[in-house]
């Protein structure tokens, strides 16, 4: 059976941290599907989901088992209509660990045949964060060298 697995987040934007996350996890599974959560009743992304969907499709233009998605429902839910047997997530630290650790928990009772799978952030790119490249480029500064595709 193959090994299908869905690699979910905001993705505001999608970074070098998630593309090596990605990447790595490419060893372990058949596909993955890049799924970008989105509430489309809440505009409340900085970067624009389409546009965000197009970037990540082109820095996997050249890697046919990779998918990018944009869901707006349980990711429980989603694994289940996707026959995707795996989550996969990123770690750089206990903050990262805290979190992960209840959504894989609750995620499991949402579905009990999905297993949620860590990969340790590479240690150059563990300081990467959407959160902090969102502050950088709303007051102009370059965030081109965190980015795996060109703004
Ligand atoms: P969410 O909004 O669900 O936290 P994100 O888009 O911020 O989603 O991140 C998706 C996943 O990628 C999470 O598991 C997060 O821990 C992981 N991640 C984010 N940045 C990095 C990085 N620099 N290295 C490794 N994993 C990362």
């Amino acid at each position: 059976m193959s090994k299908i697995a869905i690699f979910p987040g905001s993705f505001d934007p999608f970074t070098k941290g998630h593309e090596d996350i990605v990447l790595r996890g490419l060893q372990l599974f058949d596909k993955i599907y890049v799924a970008i959560g989105h509430n489309s009743q809440k505009h409340n992304r900085y970067f624009d989901i389409d546009e965000m969907v197009e970037l990540i499709q082109q820095t996997f233009r050249d890697t046919p088992n990779v998918e990018v998605i944009v869901y707006n429902e349980l990711t429980a839910e989603l694994a289940k209509k996707l026959n995707a047997q795996y989550l996969l997530r990123g770690l750089r630290n206990t903050t990262d660990f805290e979190y992960e650790n209840s959504i894989a928990q609750v995620n499991r009772y949402l579905n009990h045949g999905l297993e949620s799978v860590f990969l340790i952030t590479t240690p150059g790119l563990a300081h990467i964060s959407s959160t902090i490249i969102r502050e950088v480029h709303k007051y102009g500064g370059d965030v081109e060298k965190f980015l795996p595709y060109k703004l």
